[in-house]
């Protein structure tokens, strides 16, 4: 009957196979010769060259009627011998994309492809705020959803009316041919009659409720459980809730927490980080400082006197972090201090009214209390010495320049606070 049975031979079935019998044996053998899963056998990627080129040229009527009546070389004459479409864009067509990764790994496949597979996952970002990690919490989050329309139940239409499209054999694709001149060139393309479905219909007896779409969306409510203490980047899974389709298992939810930036702490594991700006007196003589923390309560936290807080000092408030995730212990609060120099000192008011440097007893006073002065260099007794006075800066006119200088920017200590509590929580 046939002139050659070469491409038969290699996809394992006789000549006069059917279509289904054909695309069956193709799927074996490119499952098994695919290179993927035979990296260390190069044989196996010409052998998957080869049953796909034989499958590609016998799943199309023509070319397989072509092949039957003078082999390879009538295919060839016809122009449509080698140099088609690649064994990976064949194997991906008919697989629904991806390769095999895409295709073991649950990936997104076409409707119409009939290997053992899954729709994708839909991922969401669930964001979260710290009190609501604090706390734990249920969201309740809605989501819409493809459905396998129940009126049809996924077939399109009426039992029997759905049927597989004859232009393309229900593969939605069909190779095309032109002639150019004395050349026929051929070329793949969404199948015109079905429009790439792979399966037509009747206007009348398409299914109402999804005008043949065989799914239908549906708003779906789910319910997030926010574990106390959780971390950003945990996963939660909800298999199977997500899209449906015909023919494939339904896809997975799965939501990523992210806590939300919180004004007051930052979180780093189970401890958390609070910034408080407090005064010079309070630093030297001692006061109290308040914490709004993540539940309602208020910490309050007393600095004695003398205690003295040095500025960008960091003190600890144990087990007052956030819980830890299934444990039952609680990271620790640290407490970065900014400490806050007045501009200036003045006394009492002079006579003229307006107010006067500090008077001798008032720094006595202050004498009395901190450790002497230290000199930061002291000149030598033979030295010349000059008298100068120091002015303010004017940061429009000298900015830029003083800027340079170390401790004339008070930004950069609070830039840098952030930075510094994370080194000394190590
Ligand atoms: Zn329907
Ligand atoms: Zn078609």
């Amino acid at each position: 009957m046939v002139k050659d049975s070469k491409y038969y031979d290699l996809l394992g079935v006789s000549p006069d196979a059917t279509e289904a019998q054909l695309k069956t044996a193709y799927r074996k053998g490119a499952l098994k010769h695919h290179p993927d899963k035979n990296a260390h056998d190069p044989s196996s990627a010409e052998k998957f060259k080869e049953i796909s080129k034989a499958y590609e040229a016998l799943s199309d009527p023509q070319k397989r009627q072509l092949y039957d009546q003078y082999g390879e070389e009538g295919l060839e004459q016809g122009g449509m011998g080698a140099g088609g479409m690649s064994a990976e864009d064949l194997f991906s067509q008919f697989f629904g994309g991806g390769g095999l990764g895409g295709m073991f790994g649950g990936g997104m496949g076409g409707m119409r492809d009939p290997g053992p597979k899954k729709a994708r996952t839909i991922h969401h970002v669930h964001k979260v705020s710290l009190e609501d990690i604090y706390r734990g919490k249920v969201s309740k989050l809605a989501l819409q959803k493809s459905v396998i329309c129940p009126k049809c139940e996924g077939r399109g239409g009426k039992e029997g009316a759905v049927k597989t499209c004859t232009g393309c054999n229900g593969q939605g694709m069909k190779t095309m041919m032109r002639q150019m001149g004395p050349m026929i060139q051929r070329f793949q393309t969404v199948c015109p009659d079905c429009n790439g479905e792979g399966e037509t219909i009747r206007d009348k007896d398409r299914c109402k409720q999804c005008n043949g779409k065989k799914t239908i969306i549906e708003r779906k409510v789910l319910h997030v459980h926010v574990d106390r203490g959780v971390q950003t980047g945990t996963k939660i899974d909800f298999r199977g809730e997500g899209d449906q389709m015909p023919g494939v298992q339904p896809g997975d939810v799965q939501f990523e927490i992210e806590q939300k930036p919180h004004p007051r702490f930052q979180r780093r594991g189970d401890d958390l980080f609070y910034h408080a700006e407090i005064d010079l007196l309070t630093a030297l003589a001692g006061g109290a400082i308040y914490v709004e923390h993540l539940d309602e309560r208020w910490l309050t936290v007393e600095i004695l006197p003398g205690e003295v807080i040095s500025p960008g000092e960091i003190k600890v408030i144990r087990g007052q972090g956030m819980p830890s995730y299934r444990h039952h212990d609680f990271g620790n609060l640290y407490v970065q201090f900014d400490v806050k120099f007045p501009e200036s000192i003045q006394g009492p008011p002079g006579q003229d009214g307006f107010p006067t440097t500090m008077t001798p007893q008032q720094v006595a006073a202050l004498e009395s209390v901190l450790p002497p002065r230290r000199p930061q260099a002291v000149p030598p007794p033979d030295a010349m010495t000059e008298d100068y006075s120091l002015e303010k800066v004017d940061p429009m006119q000298e900015g830029g320049r003083a800027r340079g200088a170390a401790g004339m920017d008070d930004d950069d200590d609070e830039m840098g606070g952030g930075e510094r509590v994370q080194c000394a929580s190590q």
